[in-house]
């Protein structure tokens, strides 16, 4: 089922220049990057992202890394897009990573862990309002 999910390029990436790099992989993977913006994270807008982790020792370190860079949100467009980009970021510690995917290559830790991507459907679109309007998702 083509289904659309929500995917950030973190600071730790785009401080690298490795925009393409990982763009390369989302679309080697057979992802359509139909969306795609390079802003700056307000604070207020980083915790309210992450607002589902304000309680876990990391949030205040996790909202200060985002907004140190420009960030690039993307919406990614495909078949199982979800679960597939999930699967192409790799795990979320990039030790435990399996080899190819986005974590494995450039993450540089737990934290700096290069991209986020949504975790269901339902917090895709959820994910996707929070950063674009449907004339930004051009297809
Ligand atoms: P994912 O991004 O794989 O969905 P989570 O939703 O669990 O992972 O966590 C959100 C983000 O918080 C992670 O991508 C990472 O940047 C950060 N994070 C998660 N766990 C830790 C941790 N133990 N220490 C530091 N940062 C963490
Ligand atoms: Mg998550």
């Amino acid at each position: 089922m083509t289904e659309r999910t929500f995917s950030i390029i973190k600071p730790d990436a785009t401080r690298r220049n490795l925009t393409g790099a990982v763009n390369a992989l989302i679309e080697g993977a057979g992802l359509r990057i139909v969306g795609q913006r390079r802003i700056r994270l307000t604070e207020d807008q980083a915790k309210k992202f992450y607002e589902v982790h304000a309680a876990r020792p990391f949030y205040n370190e996790l909202v200060s890394q985002m907004i140190a860079e420009p960030v690039v949100v993307q919406v990614l467009e495909g078949d199982n897009a979800v679960a597939r980009y999930r699967e192409v970021m790799g795990a979320t510690n990039p030790q435990e990573a399996a080899e190819g995917t986005i974590r494995k290559a450039f993450a540089l830790s737990i934290g700096e862990n290069s991209v986020h991507g949504s975790d269901s459907i339902e917090n895709a679109g959820i994910e996707i309002a929070q950063f674009f309007t449907a004339d930004q998702i051009p297809g």
